[in-house]
């Protein structure tokens, strides 16, 4: 039987709650990669099941009690997690965009599973979950009927566990575009270029959310992407939507979507957003609703100082573009970058304006997206709803 006792220090942490023990916190390292393994604590205590890994620093991640005295075989185990993981996801319509699995929080460190109507695409980021990708493949089947499930896993979190960045196609024939709806609006979602699987699924609470607020206004949608909160706006009523992206292709399917549904057509621009922004204040331009999503400035903790810059800057011109009344929903991607340090870059770009800024809402990713409280980096995505008050 596969135990590993955990010594007294590698203990405190995990009774303390954190998934993660590092290889340099046990005592007795010499356990199979990507194996599933039963843990004590140094009394003696089940702590329950640890993905092993034996080449990334995070040698256990702790997922979670499971009866008896054994580690059960994978697919006991993976299909347990996932039915739970799965069930906690029934609100999502068939043709709506979901995540059915975000790793640790669903007790399955390293996996990822979003589903677009009938096409699944997965992400497996350890060792346990790449040594068992077929049968997860295999076991999603059996629960959803599918076009495709594709492994996405040009990810560079996988050098972490020395795994190589590849695209694969588990099951079924390849599909290059598959529709999602949300609320009515119908997105397209490119399974093997789009960015992350697709879709930034984690942002569905502040696309609906802005809804409320877009009839007969004017929206600036900054690092707009295929525009989903360019369309979401243009259902809504806006009157007028700009997205600003530094890629033509992206900007060229939001328009696609748009007319495809017959909305107005956003007007785009294709520029970097730096650069963009202060021509639009030099140009004496101003927006209603300026939302503001940039990719994560701040990928480790060395470049939290320049990250903070960088949101800082971007957060000062986009409170200057903003008419009476109107809204920022600004939003921070950055693990490194906590919920409260945000704010507190928001503050300092807030300095010296003449009008009020109040926190209206705070939002993050939806409900799919869970955060395991004992890990406060999984809360990754801070979205803030700011508002000029004269
Ligand atoms: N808001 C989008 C997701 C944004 S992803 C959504 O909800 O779907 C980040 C986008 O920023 C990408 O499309 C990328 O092309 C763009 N981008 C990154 N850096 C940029 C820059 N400096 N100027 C303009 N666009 C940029």
């Amino acid at each position: 039987m596969a135990v590993i006792a955990l010594e007294k220090r590698a203990s405190r942490l995990a009774r303390r709650g954190h998934p993660w023990l590092y290889r340099d916190d046990l005592k007795e390292t010499a356990v199979a990669d990507g194996s599933l393994v039963r843990v004590h604590d140094s009394d003696g205590r089940d702590l329950g099941l640890a993905c092993a890994s034996a080449r990334s620093r995070v040698a256990l991640r702790l997922c979670g009690p499971w009866p008896g005295d054994e580690a059960p075989p994978p697919a006991e185990f993976l299909a347990e997690r996932l039915d739970v993981a799965i069930a906690g996801r029934a609100w999502a319509g068939p043709t709506e965009g979901v995540r059915l699995v975000h790793g640790e929080a669903d007790l399955l460190p390293g996996l990822v599973v979003d589903r677009y109507a009938d096409v699944i695409v997965l992400q497996t980021s350890t060792a346990l979950m790449e040594n068992n990708i077929e049968l997860i493949g295999a076991l999603l089947g059996e629960r959803f009927s599918t076009r495709m499930i594709l492994a996405r896993n040009d990810i560079s979190v996988r050098r972490h566990e020395n795994l190589p960045e590849q695209v694969r196609l588990l099951t079924g024939e390849p599909v290059d575009e598959v529709l999602i709806e949300e609320q009515g609006v119908r997105y397209t979602v490119r399974p093997y270029e789009g960015h992350k699987t697709g879709f930034y699924l984690d942002q569905r609470p502040a696309r609906q959310r802005i809804r409320s607020f877009c009839q007969g206004v004017r929206v600036l949608d900054l690092f707009s992407y295929q525009g989903g909160f360019t369309l979401a706006a243009l259902a809504a009523g806006a009157s007028k939507v700009t997205a600003v992206d530094q890629s033509a292709g992206v900007l060229e399917r939001a328009i696609k979507d748009a007319r495809a549904q017959g909305f107005d057509e956003p007007e785009t621009i294709t520029g970097n957003v730096f650069d963009v922004v202060r021509d639009l204040r030099g140009q004496g331009e101003s927006y209603d609703l300026v939302i503001l999503d940039p990719p994560a400035f701040c990928k480790s903790r060395r470049e939290i100082e320049g990250g903070k810059r960088g949101y800082r800057d971007l957060n000062r011109i986009a409170m200057r573009l903003l008419t009476e009344g109107g809204r920022l929903v600004t939003c921070s991607c950055s693990h490194h970058l906590s919920g409260p340090l945000f704010e507190e870059v928001l503050r300092q770009a807030a300095l010296d304006l003449p009008y009020r800024i109040v926190i209206e809402e705070r939002l993050g990713a939806g409900a799919d997206h869970p955060a395991l409280l004992r890990l406060p980096e999984s809360e990754y995505l801070k979205v803030r709803i700011l508002r000029r008050w004269d």
